[in-house]
């Protein structure tokens, strides 16, 4: 049964929640909380309405579950006073229906049931009604539970919207994040390029800085770097290794008669061969213009690293062709193995330096290994320098003049013109050492043309069909002047064009060959004899032969001395003999000392002997008792 019970108006419940019941406008307010109170009883809806609305709430009556579920449809309120028992539907069902729409915070629910239906009150409660107030309401208390109810879902609505704004904002900021990512992203790929560029700049010029730009080829920085390592490598690990110091012989020529550009082909050529001549592993580096440098690994005995020298200089010379033109260098190797004391990399490349210059000053073309007292033997060699410097200022070279005897007249024909030195402190110092230093410090050309124009005035003095015969060095022909010395030598002296002979070795055919043979030919054209000296020497070839019509060839004296027994000189000199008279030309047989030598080379029909069997170089005053009697063979 369902009783009705007034709902009393309270003035204490209003004090209790703090609200100035005069403070809100009655009347329609959009800001007014909406109240929906649903009893089927009229009074007691309207008492609540009443007493609702005097405390600025906007109150909605429903008279039944179905009118408020219809209500609930059309309108939003803020909260439901719920009557438990109605004749249509009861409280909890038309809870039920609002509790499958709306949560507990959005629109709250507070049961009014009689004091009797208190297991009523606990099913509300678990299916989501909010609170509840007993009839008759005290509406003291009724307000004070609409009140917090209502507050309550104010304070969760504005958490609702908070969380919405963070949300929101949270959304902007992660699209913020998002963008500052990508654009992150992007300045980083734009850093790591950046940063890739640089490396491989920085990269290039350490390439750079450690490398020959012409040959490819590690320079001096890295090959001293590199043989550092190898040392201290091999101090820890005891394998030996050698430095070998190659310098180039007669490059200097190829870049000042054929240009630096064929100077430079060539070097790019020479470091592709060196590369190919080395077992892997060995280490190669361009030290600067024409020299070169190698580590080799693994060389226990020195016969290794000699054997490796041969080859290279055999690689080396086997010539170049190069804008057509067939070119031809030498190479002088020094070796210094790391043994012993030489730990230090300076040293060891300056050992092999030491070795290279006096492998050059011993001839070229060779390899020398370097021996402790090189250092001593430095010395001398740069005091005989400045003893040379001295004399040839003081004008101290001498001359000596070797007889050339005619072998079908028995008669002087003519003399060779050697050089002498005679040093106060050394005593007679050999020409082919004193000739080989000129030519290395430059004193060649001045050298030369004092021994020519001298020559020429005494053979001058000498009878009219008795030639002179002058040495003329490969260097003196990079001079550019060699001609005209030649022929101020012969107007000074008043000498016959015909009776001046010059001498010259195979090797001005190595070096800018053509340049050389043009002056040769212009030297020939002055009516001047021109002789093919040491023939059968050095970079022998008999094509040299035919470049050019030599009026003499002279027999190397290596070749005479095995003579007559030598089977290979026997041979070679006939050889000569045959083909010089094939050509026109003359023969000397160079140093014959003794009779079987001079039977056997004026038996091939040799034209000519110079050796000591007739006379040893002889000063010029000696000359004219010579001339006076045929000279006899004397052994
Ligand atoms: P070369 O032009 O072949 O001169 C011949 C050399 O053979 C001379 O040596 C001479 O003394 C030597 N000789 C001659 N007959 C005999 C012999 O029967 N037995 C032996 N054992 N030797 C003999 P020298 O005077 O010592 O000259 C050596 C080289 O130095 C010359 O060889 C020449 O290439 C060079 N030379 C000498 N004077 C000059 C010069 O004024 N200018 C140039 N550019 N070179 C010179
Ligand atoms: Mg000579
Ligand atoms: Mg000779």
């Amino acid at each position: 049964m369902k009783t009705h019970h007034a709902i009393l108006p309270s003035s204490t419940a209003e004090q209790a929640i703090g609200r100035d019941p005069g403070g809100r406008p009655a009347a329609a307010n959009d800001d007014r909380p909406r109240l929906l109170i649903v009893d089927d009883v009229f009074e007691n809806r309207e008492i609540l309405k009443r007493r609702f609305e005097r405390q600025g709430y906007h109150a909605t009556e429903a008279g039944g579950g179905i009118e408020a579920l219809e209500l609930l449809e059309r309108e939003t309120f803020d909260l439901v006073l719920l009557d438990m028992m109605m004749p249509d539907l009861s409280g909890l069902e038309v809870l039920a229906h609002i509790r499958s729409k709306h949560s507990q915070g959005v629109l709250p629910v507070i049961m009014v049931t009689a004091k009797t239906q208190s297991e009523d009150v606990v099913e509300a409660l678990s299916h989501g009604a909010n609170d509840y107030i007993t009839k008759p309401v005290d509406f003291s208390v009724a307000l004070a539970r609409v009140v917090t109810q209502i507050e309550r879902r104010r304070a969760e609505l504005k958490i609702h919207e908070m969380n919405e704004a963070l949300a929101q904002a949270n959304e902007v900021l992660e699209h913020r994040v998002a963008d500052r990512t990508k654009e992150l992203v992007h300045v980083n790929q734009q850093l790591r390029c950046e940063i890739e560029q640089r490396e491989q700049t920085q990269a290039t010029i350490t390439h750079l800085a450690h490398h020959d730009a012409l040959t490819g080829l590690g320079n001096r920085l890295l090959f001293n770097k590199e043989l550092g390592d190898a040392l201290s490598h091999r101090q820890r690990h005891g394998s030996d290794l050698a430095v070998l110091f190659i310098d180039l012989d007669g490059f200097k020529s190829i870049n000042d008669t054929l240009g630096h550009a064929a100077g430079d082909a060539l070097l790019k050529h020479l470091a592709g061969r060196l590369r190919n001549a080395l077992r892997e592993g060995d280490k190669i580096g361009r030290l600067g213009g024409d020299e070169f440098a190698i580590i080799q690994f693994g060389v226990g005995q020195p016969h290794e690293a000699t054997a490796l020298a041969q080859r290279l200089i055999d690689t080396i010379q086997s010539p170049f062709s190069i804008d057509g033109h067939n070119l031809v260098v030498g190479a002088s190797i020094g070796i210094a193995l790391a043994e012993g004391d030489y730990q230090d990399a300076a040293q060891l490349l300056r050992a092999a330096d030491l070795a290279m210059y006096r492998a050059k000053t011993e001839g070229r073309g060779r390899f020398l290994v370097f021996e402790s007292d090189f250092d001593r033997q430095m010395k001398e060699r740069r005091e005989l320098e400045a003893a040379l410097r001295a004399a040839v200022e003081q004008d101290r070279l001498e001359i000596h003049y070797q007889p050339q005897v005619n072998l079908q007249t028995g008669r002087i024909s003519g003399f060779e013109a050697l050089s002498r030195w005679r040093d106060p402190q050394r005593g007679n110092v050999p020409p082919s050492l004193f000739i080989a230093l000129a030519e290395e410090i430059g004193l060649i050309g001045v050298i030369g043309e004092r021994i020519l124009k001298r020559a020429c005035v005494e053979a001058a003095g000498w009878p009219p069909d008795t030639t002179v015969a002058v040495n003329l060095s490969a260097a003196q022909f990079q001079s550019g002047d060699l001609v005209a010395v030649v022929k101020d030598a012969l107007a000074s002296s008043g000498l016959e064009p015909g009776r001046l002979e010059v001498e010259i070795t195979e090797s001005i055919f190595l070096q800018g060959s053509e340049s050389n043979l043009k002056v040769l030919s212009q030297i020939g054209a002055l009516g001047v004899k021109i002789s093919m000296d040491d023939f059968g020497t050095g970079y022998s070839s008999l094509s040299y032969l035919r470049s050019f019509p030599f009026h003499k060839i002279k027999i190397d004296r290596s070749f005479v001395h095995d003579l007559p027994e030598g089977q290979s000189s026997a041979a070679i000199v006939r050889a000569v003999c045959g083909l010089a008279r094939s050509f026109g030309a003359a023969t000397t047989a160079e140093g014959v000392e003794t009779d079987g030598q001079l039977m056997y080379v004026r038996s091939e029909g040799c034209t000519e002997v110079q050796g000591y069997i007739y006379s040893k170089p002889v000063s010029a005053d000696q000359i004219p008792a010579l001339l006076v009697v045929p000279l006899q063979p004397t052994e």
